[in-house]
């Protein structure tokens, strides 16, 4: 197989490799995420040497944090639009990509890109229709309908659903600059460390906060799981280091669904039905490769 360049792009830093897949990774760098002038440069250097050295790439994968245009057919494909990430909005990034490197480009978000990396190499494979949810600093979702990822209007928000607040039990108004007390700000890594003024990482097993938080993400789940009808939710990312959420998250979305969907993916195996990805933090880089095997394909 030629050889390939991948790059997860995140808000705190891009992580930029080489080579084929998870048995064939020759190269990996990461870069902080500090302003365009800054980063891009750095990223298009490490490429420029990796070429140098190894050989020509077939392509290049990207899977970057959003709002990006996904769009193949939209003047501004691969580009961010109004991100929250001071100084990143407006930047036609796969194109710079493009143009200094003169390679082909596949181009997705970070979650439609670490989903993909789950179906070829991961906990998905086989499947046509699974979430890839990432619950880290802010919550994103992805995945794929029908054996495609998602797209339509502009690319899922999965984070940002308006999740009922009991306020009375949780007097913590949310962390999201848009909506307040949607999913990403209840229940991000941001929303728990502001929620409890300490390191989600650094809160106990037992601490009420796991239960408050397996109920916000269950109420997430039930409704992605109703609307679109996953063969699989895979959940990623910071916080669900935390392994004892998945039982309590299993449990809940049990109790929410209330035996309204009768199939033993639910009822007997549940355990298969949520859980993390099987190539963990490496997901979404991978799933870069699998953006860029799939752009040497549509050439
Ligand atoms: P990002 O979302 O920035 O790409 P991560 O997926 O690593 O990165 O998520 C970072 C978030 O996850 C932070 O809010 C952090 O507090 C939280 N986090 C990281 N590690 C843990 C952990 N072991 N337990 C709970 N929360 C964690
Ligand atoms: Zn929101």
């Amino acid at each position: 197989m030629s050889l390939l360049g991948a790059i997860e792009a995140g808000g705190t830093k891009f992580i930029c490799a080489i080579g084929t897949g998870p048995n064939d990774l020759r190269a990996v760098t990461r870069i902080p995420t500090t302003t365009p002038a800054e980063t891009l440069p750095q990223v298009i250097r490490f490429f420029r040497q990796q070429i140098k050295q190894q050989g020509t790439l077939a392509a290049i994968g990207i899977g970057a944090f959003g709002p990006v245009d996904v769009r193949p057919d939209s003047p501004k494909f691969g580009w961010f639009l109004n991100t929250p990430k001071p100084g990143w909005q407006q930047i036609d990034f796969a194109g710079m990509i493009q143009r200094e490197l003169n390679i082909p480009i596949g181009f997705d978000t970070d979650v439609n890109a670490a989903a993909l990396g789950e179906h070829q190499w991961g906990h998905a494979q086989g499947l046509e229709t699974f979430i890839y949810l990432t619950v880290g600093t802010g919550i994103g979702g992805g995945g794929m309908v029908s054996g495609q990822p998602i797209h339509g209007l502009l690319h899922p928000e999965m984070g940002h659903i308006l999740i009922p607040h009991d306020l009375s039990a949780d007097p913590f108004p949310g962390v999201c600059p848009f909506h307040q007390d949607c999913l990403e700000g209840l229940a991000s890594g941001s929303a728990i460390e502001k929620r409890w003024h300490q390191k989600a990482a650094s809160l106990p097993a037992d601490h009420p906060a796991w239960a408050l938080e397996a109920n916000y993400l269950a109420i997430g789940l039930v409704n992605y799981t109703l609307m679109l009808s996953p063969e699989r939710i895979i959940l990623g990312g910071g916080v669900m280091e935390q392994s004892q959420l998945f039982p309590l998250i299993r449990s809940q979305v049990r109790q929410k669904l209330n035996a309204y969907l009768d199939i033993p993916k639910i009822t007997d195996d549940i355990e298969a039905y949520i859980l993390p990805p099987q190539l963990g933090a490496q997901a979404g880089i991978m799933g870069a490769f699998a953006l860029a095997q799939r752009a040497t394909q549509s050439k």
